[in-house]
């Protein structure tokens, strides 16, 4: 368990104190620590990806409870603290990546990744905040092998995870994170619960692959590419915005008329459509 105190002392080691940039927002509340990682159902030998380990608070826990962690740290200093901590006291089951967790917008740390390989795993981590969308959408869709997120993110994106159709958040990856699992508000945390304090709401959330629908992940990155196209055009009727991106007569599924407009539609229906424009196109 990481005090404030302890928290402080590590970040003296690093060299630097929190980095606003990196979106420094260490967790202090220790119950939710452990509700997160109970959430996640992850037990000794659970293959786990954490993005941004930190300090090191939630990596400890899920190395105690025999959890096998590779963690992705950009923070150097932070970096070199962790493999003289977590790494000599865990060295068969705590592997650290040191770089970016993304290696573009749509594709995460090659290293990292390569290091999982085929093996199924979960993502469990305090996100940094300015990564979390484009993180989570690509293990949705590019990774099948990802049964599942445990994570503390922006309130906000939460929302957006779990809007409804119709509502003003309701988006892409609303869609994918609805067509291919089920998520959960965990909690909602304050400010308080975090050093230093965020400037935006926070909360934590879970999600869980459907293992029984079967993997193609080629096929769900272009239904969600196509959605966030499809949604520029939220409020338009679908026959209009559907012949303009598509090169042949686009065949609407069961359900959906040209006069419906994107944002009114099931998740499940929004892709059935995607896999009628792919076709004609
Ligand atoms: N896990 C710690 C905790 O719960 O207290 C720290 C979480 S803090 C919100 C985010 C962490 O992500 C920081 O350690 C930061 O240095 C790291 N980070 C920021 N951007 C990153 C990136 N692009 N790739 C990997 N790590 C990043």
């Amino acid at each position: 368990m990481q005090t404030l105190a302890r928290i402080k002392e590590l970040l003296d080691l690093a060299g630097h104190g929190p980095k606003k940039a990196l979106g420094q927002n260490f967790l202090l509340d220790h119950n939710l620590i452990t509700k997160l990682v109970d959430s996640s159902g992850i037990q000794s030998g659970s293959r786990v990806l954490e993005i941004g380990p930190g300090t090191g608070a939630l990596t400890e826990l899920m190395l105690e409870r025999g959890a096998k962690v590779t963690a992705i740290e950009l923070d150097s200093g932070l970096a070199r603290v962790l493999r003289h901590t977590l790494g000599e006291r865990f060295p068969e089951t705590f592997t650290l990546v040191e770089g970016d967790c993304l290696a573009s917008k749509k594709r995460l740390n090659t290293e990292a990744m390569s290091i999982i390989g085929d093996e199924t795993f979960a993502l469990v981590a305090n996100l940094p905040y300015h990564a979390a969308t484009p993180a989570m959408m690509t293990l949705i869709t590019a990774h099948p092998n990802c049964s599942g997120m445990y994570v503390t993110i922006q309130k906000e994106v939460v929302d957006r995870l779990l809007a409804p159709p119709s509502s003003k958040t309701y988006g892409a990856i609303a869609v994918a994170a609805q067509c291919l699992g089920t998520g959960e508000r965990i909690a909602n945390l304050p400010p308080e619960c975090f050093y230093p304090r965020p400037s935006v709401a926070s909360a934590m959330y879970g999600w869980t692959r459907d293992p029984s629908i079967p993997h193609d992940p080629e096929a769900w990155i272009n239904r969600a590419d196509l959605t966030q196209t499809l949604f520029q055009s939220r409020r338009k009727m679908l026959g209009g915005v559907v012949k303009k991106i598509a090169k042949s007569e686009v065949q609407f599924p069961d359900g959906i008329t040209p006069d419906d407009r994107i944002d009114a539609l099931e998740p499940e229906r929004i892709w059935a459509l995607c896999a009628s424009i792919i076709r004609a196109s």
